[in-house]
Formats: structure tokens, sequence, C-alpha cells
């Protein structure tokens, strides 16, 4: 079996401390290639770093939206540097983030629209992170996000409805562990709707262990198999099956090689 953690934060503490044996974990598991994500310009340098040195490792670039404010022109066009080295597989994380509002939300829209200009530039994938700002995201995406090589919504915890509308627009559907958890039925329901050609699945780690693990701290990609069991499940698939059309569906969207040449 063949997993892809498409979205983990390995830069991030306690993993990077660690990540010769995160990744030993996570071969074990059969999660044996990875998408480290960018969510800073310090933290796209550290991510584009760190998949060149291990093999199965990828890095997207991206500014997060909780650090919009950060993002000057000149911090945008050094992102778009960092977008060219090998193994850049993505740009993003981007998108809004109502939720928290660590930046202000004129400072997120303009930092989010440039985002999607280098991804169309460099002809890479987007990572769309949307917190509490679907409509206007869909918004953004509708007016500024043409031409653009794929579009996944990472994290997605919006309803069956929302994911539809998402699928309508030809774009792809992430889900963390939070698809286990027990409140999360809105999720679940999205899931279920999903087609697996557009279905990817996720740690955001070291964030949101997934259960029966839920207390395990930090969460790291090994643990991503219990968040592929259960939408397995969901699925009423068998867990092989499941992990080879979802792993098909990453390859596809990143633009990675078909099988794993471990
Ligand atoms: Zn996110
Ligand atoms: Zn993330």
């Amino acid at each position: 079996m063949e997993l892809i953690d498409t979205h983990c934060h390995l830069t991030f503490e306690p993993l990077v401390g660690d990540v010769a044996g995160v990744i030993e974990r996570s071969r074990a598991a059969g999660v044996t290639r990875w998408v480290t994500v960018g969510t800073s310009l310090e933290d796209s340098r550290a991510a584009t770093n760190l998949a060149r040195q291990h093999e199965g490792m990828y890095a997207t670039v991206g500014i997060h939206p909780h650090d919009a404010k950060s993002a000057d022109a000149g911090a945008l066009e050094e992102l778009k540097r960092l977008g060219r080295r090998e193994k850049v597989v993505a740009v993003g994380e981007t998108g809004l983030d109502f939720h928290y509002n660590f930046s202000k939300q004129p400072d997120q829209r303009r930092i989010f629209v440039a985002h999607l200009g280098i991804a169309r530039e460099l002809r890479l994938p987007v990572i769309i992170h949307s917190r509490n700002a679907f409509e206007e995201t869909m918004e953004i995406l509708d007016r500024d996000g043409g031409g653009l090589k794929g579009v996944v919504f990472h994290c997605f915890s919006g309803s069956a409805e929302e994911a539809k509308r998402v699928l309508e627009r030809g774009y792809y559907v992430s889900f963390t562990g939070v698809v286990t958890f027990k409140n999360a039925e809105k999720t679940r329901e999205a899931a279920r709707i999903v087609p697996l050609d557009r279905l990817m699945v996720e740690t955001d780690c070291p964030y949101m262990s997934p259960e029966p693990v839920r207390s395990q701290k930090p969460n790291e990609p090994a643990l991503m198999v219990h968040t592929a069991r259960f939408l397995a499940g969901l699925k009423g698939m068998e867990m092989e099956d499941f992990a080879r059309a979802t792993t098909q569906t990453a390859a596809t969207f990143f633009n990675l090689p078909h099988a794993a040449t471990v």
C-alpha cells in the first residue's frame, strides 16, 4: 500500500526535530510520500530545503493568510523565485481565514490574488486554505482563478452543498482527521459525495490527530492511515482500493510519478 500525505508541515516543531523518525514511522505505516506545505517566506524556503534532502518528499511555497500582513511586493517576488526550485509541486497554502483574522481582510484578499497569479505563471496547482470565508473564496477564484493547473480546498470542513460547488468547478477536495471526529457529520456528508478522482487525504500535521488516536500529539504522517481507513469505510471500499485510487488522484494533481520508487 502506498499513501501520500498531501498536506503536512514537516518544518514545524516538534516534527522538524525528528524528520528521520517521522519518515521511518510513516513509511512503515504505508504513507510513503509527503507534500510539506510552506506558510511563510522563511517556511517555504525551509520546506524546499527539506524536500531536497528526502526521497519522496515534495514542497510547496506560500504565505498563509495569517501572515498576509507581512507580505509586501518584495516578498511575493521572492516567493515566486522559491517556486522555481526543484521539487516544488504547488503554490500555497493561500486563501482566506476569517475565523482568526490574524491579518486584515484586505491584506488577505490581496495576497490570495497574488498567489493565484504566481501559480498561473509557474504553472503549478494551488492549495487553498479557507475558513469562515467560503463564499468570498469562491468569488475570488471565479474572478481571478482562470487558467490555473489545479485547485484543492485543503482541510475541507464545509457542507456537501459546498463540496458540490467546489467539484462543479473542477476543483479537488482534501480531508484531514477532522472527518473522523464525532461531531463532524457535516464533513462526512461532504466526503460521501466527493468522487475518488477528486479526493485527497492529508494530516495537516503537527495538528489534528485523527480518531482513534486523537489524543496523540503531535500528529504525524504515519497517523494518516486512520483517516484513510475511515474514509475507505465511508465509501464502502477496501483500504487497498481506496489507497490506490486516492494516491493516483494526488499524483495527478501534484504531477508526481504515478508509482513510488520505494
Ligand atoms: Zn490550512
Ligand atoms: Zn496547513
